[in-house]
């Protein structure tokens, strides 16, 4: 996502540490405290403007979100949406997907979301795509056993390679959309790319895949 540079974004954001901590890391473990009920955790990587993770917040009171987005430009809009808004079940983190690590204890999320991720489409950029084996292994390190991965995206060829990545890499595929807008699928919150993209007459295409536990049949 490009957009102008905000120089005053970093002030912002230091301004509302309720809903954005500026040390993110010493929250580890300890998350379900920053928000009013003690409930399931939802993350989203690279939420851009925050469109789908405030809409979700909104929609679903009886689950916690937190926002991640690398930039500090990008992440001040999610955060003006909030200062409006006051959910009490949203939190941000102006920070790296490679630091989830950093972020959370193990089991400690039991949803990512990955919506309209940059395709790094040049095979010696693999590594930085956020469906990447190296990514995977840090998601199965925050999630429980059955904790879910939710993604979404117009490149086809990206999609094509998560099919086989999540696949190789052994989480299990629940349900998959080759074209998420023609379906009847109904609980779908639009991103700000997947209303640009849509427009223009792009395919949406939607998987939710889960880490299986051996202990239960799916
Ligand atoms: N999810 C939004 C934005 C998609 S663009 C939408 O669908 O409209 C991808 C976003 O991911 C950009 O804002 C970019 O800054 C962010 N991003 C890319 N790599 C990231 C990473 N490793 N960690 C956190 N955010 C990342």
């Amino acid at each position: 996502m490009r957009l102008r540079n905000k120089p005053w974004a970093p002030d912002k954001l230091a301004s509302y540490p309720q809903y954005i901590s500026n040390n993110p890391q010493e929250l580890k473990g300890k998350w379900q405290t920053r928000f009013e009920k003690k409930q399931d955790i939802f993350i989203e990587i690279g939420s851009g403007k925050g469109q789908f993770i405030v809409g979700m917040a909104e929609k679903y009171p009886d689950f916690n979100f937190i926002a991640i987005e690398l930039q500090t430009s990008v992440i001040v809009s999610i955060l003006e949406k909030q200062i409006d808004k006051k959910l009490p079940n949203l939190q941000l983190i102006n920070g790296h997907g490679g630091d989830l690590l950093d972020f959370f204890a193990p089991g400690e999320i039991s949803r990512i979301y990955l919506n309209f991720s940059d395709p790094w489409p040049k095979t010696r950029h693999t590594k930085r795509r956020l469906t990447s084996p190296d990514f995977l292994e840090l998601y199965r390190n925050i999630l429980p056993d059955d904790g879910e991965i939710h993604f979404k995206t117009d490149n086809m060829g990206l999609f094509e390679y998560s099919l086989a990545s999540l696949s190789q890499f052994g989480y299990v595929f629940r349900q998959v959309w080759l074209d998420l807008h023609q379906s009847n699928f109904t609980d779908n919150i639009e991103t700000e790319y997947e209303q640009k993209f849509s427009a223009k007459g792009q395919t949406i295409y939607r998987l939710e895949a889960y880490w299986p536990n051996n202990k239960t049949q799916h």
